[in-house]
């Protein structure tokens, strides 16, 4: 079995299981309990806060730790939100292809009266500071754009979209779920505001991740109840989750260069194995992408069908299309730069992990390579294409 599903979640790196399994059975204590055993799960808290503060250039009191990504990309939000209500400002800035626990949260503040302006991705999957420099208003209150697409890979100019909100005195919240971790960040340089991420995407344990705020922003609580994370966040820690998402991100910068190096090297070796498939394209930018992203799409077919046969040759993919409330939408992220919905549809995404071997590449190309043919073989579409009938389009 090869799992080439990574951007959707990470197997736990052993030392990340040690550290939680080790917690769990010695560490039980309640971080807010004054006995010596409460105040050693506290330690232990505070040295996973140190610790993950320390891999993007924060200091430990700008972590705030929530149940995930989807948690923080919230709670930064709605934290943006509530500071511009007071100011009387009710616009935001962010682009049409982000996670859908920023879409969201956004689409529920419009129906409070928030003015939200989603910025065009370009074909290659990259927005301009220009463009976001040029969307910003008296009225804005936040821009929001994600570090790295999870579906396409494409890593926007974070440092100069940054730089613009600063100089125009507006937050900038930047979802980093796919990058932390994987690419190097600092959030001081970077001029980042807030930013999200979530351990499973980096060998840690689902339902932990953490918020970065600047220090001097006063962020609002999505649960009420007890005093833990300054107030910020009630309920007891999930300490051993914490320390194995510390543990597992401590791993993970460390060995970044040289994951970074020999991912991108597979990564390109399966885009130039993939490109040989005829009217099919690579989508997001070939170069300023993660080194473990691979996204195609294949003229002529249906995405699912594509991955339901890869698994049963032992390769677990993921299609950009969701299957929401019965009907088959394709990926927002494909239509967001440009893909029609055709195309859309035939879409894989291969998210590759740092234990892949060229042996694994070469085989996840003959294998697409043959079900692509397989799958064109009965397909209406292709016919009509082939036949004329239909311009080809890739
Ligand atoms: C996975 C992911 C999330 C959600 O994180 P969870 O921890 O699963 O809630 C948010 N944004 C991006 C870009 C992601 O890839």
């Amino acid at each position: 079995m090869i799992y080439a599903d990574n951007a959707a979640t990470t197997r736990m790196s052993e030392a990340a299981i040690r550290k939680m399994v080790s917690v769990m059975n010695e560490n039980y204590g309640n971080p807010s309990s004054l006995y010596r055993f409460g105040q050693r799960a506290k330690e232990i808290l505070e040295q996973a806060r140190a610790d993950v503060a320390a891999v993007i250039n924060a200091e430990p009191r700008e972590i705030t730790f929530t149940s995930g990504g989807s948690e923080a990309d919230n709670q930064a939000i709605l934290t943006a939100a509530e500071l511009g209500k007071k100011n009387g400002r009710k616009h935001i800035v962010s682009t049409a292809f982000e996670h859908h626990a920023v879409l969201h949260t956004l689409k529920k503040l419009e129906k409070e009266g928030f003015e939200i302006t989603l910025l065009d991705v370009h074909e290659n999957g990259l927005i301009l500071p220009e463009e976001v420099a040029a969307a910003i208003r008296e009225d804005t209150c936040l821009v929001t754009v994600m570090y790295a697409n999870n579906e396409i890979g494409t890593i926007q100019p974070i440092k100069e979209i940054g730089a613009v909100c600063r100089e125009r005195r507006v937050l900038f919240h930047t979802d980093a779920v796919q990058a932390v971790g994987h690419l190097p960040i600092d959030v001081k340089d970077q001029n980042i505001d807030m930013l999200s991420a979530s351990a499973h995407k980096f060998h840690g344990p689902k339902g932990v991740g953490f918020l970065y705020v600047r220090k001097g922003i006063r962020l609002s609580n999505l649960i009420e109840g007890g005093a833990q994370e300054r107030g910020k966040r009630a309920g007891t820690e999930n300490v051993p989750g914490i320390a194995a998402a510390a543990e597992a991100l401590k791993e993970a910068a460390a060995a970044m260069e040289a994951n970074a190096v020999k991912l991108s090297e597979k990564r390109d070796r399966l885009i130039g194995g993939l490109k040989e498939i005829p009217h099919s394209a690579l989508n997001g930018d070939a170069v300023r992408r993660l080194p473990g992203n691979v996204n195609f799409c294949f003229e002529g077919i249906e995405g699912e069908a594509l991955l339901l046969l890869l698994d049963q040759k032992g390769i677990e993919a993921s299609s950009g299309s969701a299957c929401t409330s019965g009907a088959l939408d394709p990926s927002h992220v494909l239509l967001a730069i440009g893909r029609v919905h055709d195309v859309a549809h035939g879409s894989l995404r291969l998210s590759i992990g740092e234990d892949i071997t060229d042996e694994d590449v070469d085989k996840i190309i003959r294998s697409v390579k043959e079900v692509v043919a397989y799958l064109r073989g009965f397909s209406p579409i292709w016919r009509d294409l082939m036949a004329g009938k239909k311009a080809f389009i890739l």
